[in-house]
């Protein structure tokens, strides 16, 4: 099939997406006012931006930071700090916090994200094996449920100390988990061993929905700034929210045992942490606009995305699977191309440390690899898949998969003549 006039297929696209529309519309004026009231609450001023320096005693900006999200997060207290480097660093702050030798953690949604492998099974590298940490997953069913009876016996016979669920799909091709989902097996496992604490790696997943895992009982969640709640605006940092126990002793890892909190400053000022979180429910529901339309309009060439067109999203990664390397790499270009920032380069698979395949990456990113800001990648082997995520404005959405559409019309257009 060749789209002749792809502006208004488009449009009819957008028609099509419109329950989906008006839903995360709803989703976004629900968790604008959560945000809002909590900075109302916490009576947020202009002295909050400050910077601090040096030990950063009394930094009124760090502690209300923190309680904002405690705040929004439904937590009994948070961590917010941009001397958290990553989503890695805040999850390894989260295991090492939690965890003492001779303890078990058990993943029940398989093999948490790649870059935590050595984290958790690491040789010569500090890892939590290292330090006695016994580890076990659990993969979820076909359906990408989880495997109750599994996980029961698995926790009646290891008794772990804490449960590991990761909402995103990371890469896996598999839904994310919604948080009634979520809730529902916390509730399943809580009925087996009433004390495990449940963790959370909320990555992808903040302001996706009008709950928080920490609403329906994980007792800590775990993000990154660049992702969802740094609303495109945070340069850098991670996240921590949850019971206060689990909070003070992630933060003795964060910085020493005792010091905790008390310590830590930002020579840069907050300025950037605030506005992020203020616009985050805004741009996590343009990027999943974005993510919606991009199924509908990718339909037409055959392409299996996940979730599938209809579905509601329960994370920010759309998934899309193609035929062939060239479709794959083809279709980061015109992403890369589109984008405010390095626009004029051409993506190409390189070894990228730590995976044993090639990766293809389109980020034209004003932060760098921030990926609420539109940006996609993949393994270059089959089943080629890329893994498109983000979008600041829904408006910028619109002209990359025109762009998309526009490419993979030609294409067909060019095999058919052949
Ligand atoms: C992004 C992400 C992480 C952490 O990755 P960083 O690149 O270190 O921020 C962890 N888990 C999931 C599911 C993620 O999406």
């Amino acid at each position: 099939m060749y789209i002749e006039d792809v502006e208004s297929y488009i449009r009819l696209c957008e028609k099509k997406a419109h329950r989906e529309f008006a839903k995360l519309e709803e989703i976004a004026l629900y968790n604008q006012k959560k945000v809002l009231d909590a900075f109302r609450k916490n009576r947020v001023a202009a002295v909050h931006f400050n910077p601090s320096s040096g030990y950063g005693y009394d930094d009124v900006g760090r502690e209300t930071l923190c309680k904002l999200f405690a705040d929004i997060m439904q937590g009994e207290d948070a961590i917010v700090s941009p001397l958290i480097a990553n989503g890695t660093h805040a999850l390894t702050l989260c295991l090492f916090g939690i965890l003492r030798p001779g303890d078990r953690l058990l993943s029940i949604t398989g093999k948490p994200y790649d870059t935590l492998d050595d984290v958790i099974k690491g040789k010569n590298n500090g890892s939590l094996a290292e330090f006695g940490v016994k580890f076990e997953q659990i993969e979820l069913n076909k359906k990408g449920g989880f495997k109750f009876n599994k996980i029961k016996e698995s926790i009646i016979r290891n008794n772990p100390k804490a449960i590991f669920i990761q909402r995103s799909k990371g890469y896996a091709w598999r839904d994310a988990l919604s948080v009634a989902k979520i809730g529902e097996a916390i509730n399943k496992i809580r009925e087996v061993k009433k004390d495990i604490i449940v963790i959370v790696d909320n990555c992808y997943g903040e302001f996706v929905e009008k709950e928080e895992p920490t609403e329906v009982g994980a007792d800590i969640i775990v993000g990154s700034l660049i992702k969802n709640p740094g609303g495109g605006i945070a340069p850098t940092g991670g996240y921590l929210c949850g019971r206060n126990d689990l909070i003070k002793q992630i933060s003795y890892r964060l910085t020493a045992p005792s010091l905790g909190m008390e310590v830590g400053s930002c020579i840069s000022g907050y300025l950037p942490y605030y506005q992020g979180l203020f616009l985050a429910p805004s741009a996590v529901k343009n990027a999943l606009k974005g993510s919606v339309l991009a199924g509908y309009a990718l339909q037409v060439f055959g392409f299996e995305t996940m979730p599938k067109p209809g579905k509601m999203p329960y994370d920010i990664i759309k998934s899309i699977k193609f035929n062939t390397a060239e479709q794959l790499i083809g279709f980061c270009g015109e992403i890369q191309k589109i984008s405010p920032v390095d626009s004029y380069v051409t993506p190409l698979p390189w070894d990228m440390p730590g995976y044993n395949h090639q990766v293809v990456m389109a980020a034209g990113a004003f932060v760098q690899g921030a990926s609420l800001e539109l940006s996609a990648d993949g393994a270059v082997r089959e089943p080629y898949v890329a893994y498109m995520q983000g979008g600041l404005t829904y408006e910028h959405c619109v002209l990359a998969i025109t762009e998309i559409v526009k490419y993979f019309n030609g294409k067909q257009l060019k095999e058919t003549c052949l």
